[in-house]
């Protein structure tokens, strides 16, 4: 091992001889290299020449890190459209440029100092293997980076899945570990996600991830704040954001990691920004993080870098200081959220970490705007809340300082995720139960894009400083809804809010309308799955017998159900109809004085071919009984209608009643006949029409 770190010691200074002979433009032996090399590691980190970034120099080095003097804060707004600034400290600019950017910069004829670019301080410890990286005091290579991964899922099924959010320019994967119970679905949870080292040289986060990932899983089930945040939480921890970055010198070493991608580009610039919008070149590791972040609904966020120590909050893109101030409605929050990361780390951390800005936090804009970061995208694009988290003075600490660092961050790592336990949550669903994605603002308090939106479950968060609020839930198709007094006691306490919206298109869902004949009757019956605001049907039959529905009758109403979710039957009886086709359709109306027609359905009175008396029913009987009977469509001398005559007999043939004695049309009838002043016996029941006469005997028993 000690060998080693001397070969690695004898590399570096070879390296940096290097890249100084070749930023010289001497084109010296050997020999002149030895005797450069003493001279030059005295010098280390800073040499001023503005002339010798040439071509060449991008070609070795890929990028610039430089600094510069500015005289006042106004001319930022040029540069971080120009360069990628990293460090501001009083007026010294500290920044990135590949190429391009770097000639763009030369124009405005600053004088800088070229620095010896953090991803070659020192020649990091590396371990190419998963149990090597365990100890958590060595940087993996990109090979073991990747099994150490996924050896996570394959010994925590059930509480990691890894996700593969595709392939960096070089072909480097983009991963994230998801971790929750029932890992494999999305529940009605709130979902978090951890990314580190979008800056491919700023790779402190990048292990202390990997170790959270690790702590996550071995203790659930023991640690309770653990098992807790795993249960209702869906964590989603992204060590390596630019992976290409990260391993610019090949798989085996982070020696070397450039701050940009592949290309050069800072990815943490190259985001949709809330002034300019889609960068135009967007880089295929910003695509691939914005597929993930669009398919999904993450409320809380926080991007790992290094260079510094503070939390960063919104906006980066606006600044919250006189006289051009935009403050986030949620700055509060922000601070709060910030603060609990920042404090707890200087409860954990010897006493000048993460102090310095704003006792360790600041407002993004107010250090340095930059547009096309991250977390603007995530709070403005993605409605999410995002914060950016330096957590070492140095991009590349030794391998050895990393438990350090995590001792001094763990804490704070968990308290952060246990945010997205807190606030204002709920499932909204429409009155079926189902999910509806809906946007929920806080009436007098969001803007720009501060309000939230609900997932595909209908979960949804809003976290929200102490307060009393007035919540307004909408979703295309539905009646918007507002929830007041929604109270907030604290930073800590959660208020539980579900809401049911109601769906302005289908009010009463009608899942049935069917007919039913019984001779001359028709019967009508449907049902409802949901009724909302539902004042009744209205049963309208078709004037005519055909076809043609220009038409209607109002034939009856009958009241709903209000707002139900529970399932409802309704009938209806046309009766005494005439042979023939009918058309019913019902008007559902509202009581706010809207309706809806139900699709037609139709029923067939079948007009009777035969002359037909029935046996009465019940028989015998006491007192009343039912005779039914049948008159065909006949043509006679009279007309279509012919007069009808039902009368009694006794047995010796003295008439007791007229049950009928009218004109009627084809068709089926029946009438009761009720017999209660009548003494037990037998009786007969006579059906004339023109020349037809049918006779029946029926039993009374008293
Ligand atoms: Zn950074």
């Amino acid at each position: 091992m000690i060998t080693r770190i001397k070969i690695n010691l004898l590399n570096f200074t070879a390296t940096i001889i290097t890249d100084y002979v070749y930023s010289l433009h001497i084109h010296a032996g050997a020999f002149m290299k030895k005797i450069f090399s003493v001279f030059l590691i005295l010098l280390l980190s800073s040499i001023t020449f503005s002339q010798i970034l040439d071509e060449q120099y991008f070609k070795d080095n890929h990028e610039v890190y430089f600094k510069f003097t500015i005289t006042d804060r106004t001319e930022l707004n040029t540069l971080t459209r120009i360069i990628s600034i990293d460090n501001l400290e009083g007026n010294i600019v500290y920044a990135y440029a590949n190429e391009t950017e770097f000639r763009e910069f030369e124009k405005l004829n600053y004088t800088y100092t070229v620095l010896t670019h953090p991803g070659k301080l020192i020649q990091p410890e590396m371990s190419s293997d998963v149990k090597g990286i365990s100890a958590w005091d060595v940087y993996p290579t990109y090979d073991a980076y990747i099994a150490m991964m996924y050896q996570f899922q394959s010994t925590y099924p059930n509480l990691c899945r890894i996700v593969d959010g595709g392939n960096s320019i070089q072909g480097r994967k983009i991963l994230f570990a998801v971790i929750s119970d029932n890992v494999t679905q999305h529940e009605t949870e709130p979902q978090f996600m951890y990314t580190s080292s979008i800056h491919g040289d700023e790779i402190t986060g990048y292990v202390l991830m990997l170790r959270l990932i690790d702590s996550l899983l071995t203790t659930y089930g023991t640690d309770s704040r653990i098992t807790q945040l795993v249960n209702n939480a869906e964590i989603w921890i992204n060590p390596l954001a630019n992976p290409d970055g990260t391993y610019r010198s090949g798989n085996s070493t982070v020696y070397g990691a450039t701050r940009g991608n592949y290309n050069n580009y800072d990815l943490n610039r190259n985001f949709p920004d809330p002034i300019y919008g889609v960068y135009p070149d967007q880089q295929i590791e910003t695509g691939r993080f914005r597929a993930i972040a669009e398919a999904n609904n993450f409320a809380l966020v926080a991007n790992f870098h290094g260079g510094t120590e503070v939390v960063n909050y919104a906006w980066d893109t606006w600044t919250n200081e006189y006289p051009d101030y935009k403050h986030h409605p949620d700055e509060a929050w922000y601070q709060y959220i910030s603060h609990l990361y920042a404090d707890t780390c200087q409860a954990n951390a010897p006493s000048n970490y993460m102090t310095g800005y704003d006792d360790g936090i600041t407002n993004g804009g107010a250090w340095y705007i930059i547009n096309g970061g991250r977390q603007d995208y995530t709070n403005y694009y993605r409605w999410g809340r995002e914060v950016t988290i330096e957590i070492s003075d140095t991009k590349l600490i030794p391998a050895a300082q990393l438990p350090a660092h995590w001792n001094y961050n763990r804490k704070s790592f968990i308290k952060y995720m246990e945010a997205v336990l807190k606030g204002v949550n709920g499932v909204v669903t429409d009155t079926l139960g189902n999910p509806v994605k809906a946007k929920i603002t806080v009436l007098n308090h969001d803007v720009d894009n501060s309000e939230v939106y609900s997932d595909s479950t209908g979960f949804y968060l809003r976290m929200l400083a102490p307060g009393t609020y007035s919540l307004k839930f909408e979703a295309p198709d539905y009646y918007t809804q507002t929830i007041n007094n929604v109270v907030v006691g604290s930073y800590n306490s959660q208020t539980v809010l579900n809401v049911e919206l109601v769906s302005t298109i289908i009010p009463v869902e009608l899942v049935s309308f069917t007919s039913s004949v019984n001779d001359n009757n028709v019967t009508l019956n449907w049902m409802t799955a949901t009724e909302t605001n539902n004042m009744g049907f209205q049963i309208e039959r078709g004037k005519t017998k055909d076809a043609r529905r220009e038409e209607w009758d109002i034939i009856g109403f009958i009241n709903g159900k209000g707002t139900t979710t529970e399932t409802q039957t309704y009938s209806f009886s046309d009766e005494n109809l005439d042979a023939g086709n009918y058309q019913y359709r019902l008007k559902q109306m509202d009581f706010d004085g809207s309706y809806s027609y139900s699709n037609i359905i139709e029923a067939e009175i079948v007009s009777p071919n035969k002359f037909i008396l029935e046996q009465n029913y019940p028989n015998p009987f006491n007192p009343s009984t039912i005779i039914k009977y049948s008159i065909p469509n006949v043509i006679s001398t009279e007309g279509r209608n012919l007069n009808v005559i039902l009368k009694v007999y006794d047995i010796i043939g003295n008439e007791v009643a007229t049950l009928v004695n009218e004109v009627q049309s084809s068709g089926n009838y029946e009438v009761e006949f009720n017999a209660e002043n009548l003494s037990s016996g037998i009786y007969f029941y006579e059906l004339k029409t023109g020349s037809l006469i049918l006779t029946k005997k029926m039993i009374l028993l008293q």
